[in-house]
């Protein structure tokens, strides 16, 4: 390593790429080792009893670590400039454990309104089952943001882009207004990866992922992860995560420490991918209306250039015959796979209104901007005018 290298920290695709942790491994191989293992065996006796007495490091068992997982949890806490990381086995896990972890009953938790459709039942299972109220709240200003906190309030949970308006909120303003209340702030940070986004950074508390997503980006598995500072990740670690015990299997986090290293050229191209999309979608006649943060007619598209690296790989668009339009057009896609999930090298488009938000009551769905002829389409790497000849065949039939 030069001196001058030295001197700089290493930008994000290049932390992306290398890490410190193969050097733990012996034998130093490229890559960390998949450490299939359920248990660790311990030297001697003492030993044993010092791991979980926590006076010695090392593994015990590896709900409560493994060394192919810790590699994982080290590489996003560097990428989200965060204190610490931990990792589990779906997105779901990663946002349940979280929520589970820092509120009790009789407390409020503030929310972006939109989001996850999993994330909204959860949301409302909470209430009916331990009394942990919510509400929703557009936040698209800071007097808005503060009318909606109560003396109850413990935690702001967003998604921005949200899930699927691509609506935006503020991060900076949320993660400010968080820290002068006290309250802790959570961010849902799927649609953007830590590569157009770093939530931390803008003074929010925890950053969330499906690594379901960009994070793994090939569709071949199913991962969740949070990070943030020790303080509270160790609450966390020590409570839902050991004892819900919704952990990330070693194989898995193997995947995602593949597919992170590409994640850099691969956001880009989704980026790129994405905004020729949503162009071609503008000026279709079929389509009433285009969600995409890096449109310049887009209402947040000052807020997108402040606090994105890149507008993301998600576009959103409302055609105007409705449900009806959205299910022949649906039905017309070929290279677009009719699938959910989203960030894969893979095209992927559904209809929010009928799958991934047919949990929430259409009034409430309405109300979260999601029209019965939303479509989302996850844009692939695939060549871009393979993606736009296909949409345009697929609207020819709507
Ligand atoms: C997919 C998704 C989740 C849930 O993640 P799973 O890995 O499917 O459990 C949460 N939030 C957002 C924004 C998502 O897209």
């Amino acid at each position: 390593m030069s001196h001058s290298q030295q001197k700089r920290e290493f930008g994000f695709a290049t932390k992306a790429i290398h890490d410190t942790a193969h050097e733990r491994f012996a034998g130093g191989p490229l890559v960390p080792p998949i450490y299939q293992t359920s248990t660790f065996v311990f030297p001697t006796a003492e030993e044993g009893a010092e791991r979980f007495a926590g006076e010695a490091s090392g593994y015990i068992y590896s709900r409560l670590g493994n060394p192919t997982v810790t590699a994982l949890e080290e590489k996003i806490a560097s990428l989200e400039k965060a204190e610490m990381a931990l990792a589990f086995s779906s997105g779901m896990a990663a946002v349940s454990a979280a929520l589970m972890a820092l509120v009790k009953t009789g407390d409020h938790i503030l929310c972006s309104k939109g989001m996850y459709g999993c994330t909204f039942s959860l949301l409302n299972w909470l209430k009916n089952l331990f009394g942990v109220e919510h509400s929703l709240s557009t936040m698209s200003d800071e007097e808005m943001l503060r009318q909606a906190i109560k003396p109850n309030t413990k935690l702001i949970y967003v998604e921005t882009p949200v899930n699927p308006t691509m609506e935006l909120i503020d991060l900076e303003m949320v993660g400010r207004v968080g820290k002068e209340l006290g309250i802790t702030t959570i961010v849902d940070n799927t649609f953007m990866s830590p590569y157009l986004q770093r939530p931390i950074e803008w003074g929010c508390d925890l950053v969330i992922h499906s690594a379901t997503k960009y994070i793994g980006g090939h569709g071949d598995v199913i991962a969740g992860l949070v990070a943030g500072p020790r303080s509270l990740l160790e609450e966390v670690q020590k409570t839902t995560q050991k004892d819900f015990g919704g952990v990330l299997g070693p194989m898995d986090a193997f995947l995602l420490l593949r597919g992170l290293k590409t994640l850099a050229v691969r956001m880009e191209a989704h980026t790129k991918n994405a905004q020729a999309v949503a162009q071609f979608l503008v000026s279709h006649p079929q389509v009433e209306r285009v969600h995409y943060p890096g449109l310049p007619e887009f209402p947040q598209h000052a807020l997108a250039q402040k606090q994105m690296d890149g507008f993301g790989g998600v576009v959103s668009f409302e055609l105007k015959g409705g449900h009806e339009a959205a299910t022949r057009m649906l039905n017309h896609v070929s290279l677009c796979r009719l699938a959910v999930s989203l960030g894969d090298v893979d095209s992927l488009i559904q209809h929010p209104a009928s799958m991934t938000h047919a949990i929430v009551p259409r009034e409430e769905r309405l109300n979260m901007g999601i029209t019965d002829g939303l479509i989302r389409l996850s844009v692939g790497i695939e060549e871009v005018q393979d993606i736009i000849c296909d949409l345009e065949n697929a609207l020819s039939f709507v």
